[in-house]
């Protein structure tokens, strides 16, 4: 069974067929129904954050296109129109039980280029330390073929491990993964954990869709190496049910994929090994201590610094005798840390005019090397 109430931070994807009935309106009861779970979850203690699509399946039955092919710009076009049902929809549902909706409209950019993510990052972490439940779907309106996710499935499990969420939900119109698509194979039997993505199990997945949605089973494997890699577990379960989250934690047919490392050592592991560093800074003998007691690395325990990285860049930092200590994520341009290393963080906004973040590099953000044998 799928404990969901152990997680701490879930991703809860929904798809289209979910979400709009045939006949193009919202399918409020149902919708209601994972309010209400979203609800019980947060009021656990976990962060919630949604990713729903849906947008262009309620706009393309509003302007009268359904059941055929959309052209790109129609699809731009339905979804331009459907975003703003589908948002008030959920602001409606989650007003309802006192939680703010924020709608978060991403391109492929925002979790792809280091900059935006960064933003992205910052925006999504900053609503939910709010306890605002953020409604992402992807920007359809501007993202052309070459430049969108394209799958919902997909740009979920992205922001689960921009977020270092420990657990996505995907929602869809089939119970799990079966040995075989059950559509051809009648004997096919439902996957109830799956411990590691194989060979095997990735030829399970056959290449099945609903008209409404995208994502097949195949899209689903994908999201699910992305997930699993960035330390969150990925539940498929359907949502034909009132209560869809509630059924899963009570034990309703699901498939677990188990995550294959924890959020905080992904992101350790993605400093560590791969980002070039752009840059170093000299800390002193009483920054050192401090990292090694877990602190972050402020400014005034800085001395110099090299290279010209910018904010979001991995720089070394390393010892007074010129040893590279760790690696991290700089929170500031070189052209400011010039400015503010050696000073208080208290006296950043007065030097710089504004604050990013009162640590140069914040412990969460870098990864420090394992004393050799015999160093102290
Ligand atoms: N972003 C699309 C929409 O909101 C859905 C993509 C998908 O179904 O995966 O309509």
């Amino acid at each position: 069974m799928t404990k969901l109430a152990r997680y701490r931070r879930i991703v809860v994807k929904v798809g289209s067929s979910l979400l709009v009935e045939r006949g193009g309106d919202v399918r409020r009861e149902w919708l209601d129904s994972l309010a209400a779970d979203i609800a019980d979850l947060a009021a656990a203690g976990a962060d919630c954050l949604v990713v729903s699509s849906g947008a262009i399946a309620l706009g393309r039955a509003r302007l009268g296109l359904a059941g055929r092919k959309l052209k790109l710009e129609e699809a731009q076009a339905a979804a331009a129109i459907g975003q703003i049902g589908l948002s008030r929809a959920w602001a409606e549902v989650l007003q309802a039980r006192s939680i703010h909706a924020a709608q978060v409209l991403l391109t492929l950019g925002d979790t792809e280029e280091r900059r935006r993510y960064l933003n992205a990052r910052a925006t999504l972490t900053t609503l939910l330390s709010l306890k605002a439940v953020p409604v992402i779907n992807e920007n359809d309106t501007v993202a052309t073929n070459e430049i969108r996710y394209g799958d919902n499935d997909r740009l979920a499990a992205r922001v689960a491990a921009m977020v270092g969420a420990d657990c996505l939900v995907l929602l869809s119109d089939v119970d799990g993964l079966y040995s075989a698509p059950p559509a051809q194979a009648k004997d096919a039997r439902l996957i109830r954990e799956v411990p590691q993505i194989t060979a095997e199990i990735e030829a399970m997945a056959g290449d099945a869709g609903s008209e409404l949605s995208r994502g097949g089973m195949r899209t689903k494997i994908e999201a699910g190496k992305i997930a699993v890699a960035a330390g969150a577990a990925m539940v498929i379960a359907s949502g034909h049910h009132l209560n869809p989250l509630k059924r899963v934690a009570e034990g309703a047919p699901s498939t677990l994929f188990r995550p294959q490392t924890t959020p905080a050592s992904a992101r350790k592991a993605w400093i560590a090994g791969h980002l070039e560093p752009k840059g170093s800074l000299f800390l002193d003998a009483g920054a050192v201590k401090a990292l090694g007691a877990g602190r972050s690395l402020l400014p005034a325990g800085v001395t110099g610094h090299s290279g010209r990285f910018q904010r979001g860049d991995t720089v070394m930092l390393l010892d007074p005798a010129g040893g590279e200590i760790g690696r991290g994520i700089v929170a500031y341009d070189a052209e400011e840390a010039a400015q503010i290393i050696g000073r208080q963080s208290k006296e950043i906004a007065a030097i710089l005019g504004y604050t990013r973040r009162p640590a140069l590099v914040h412990r969460d953000d870098m990864v420090l090397r394992e004393p050799a044998k015999g160093e102290a």
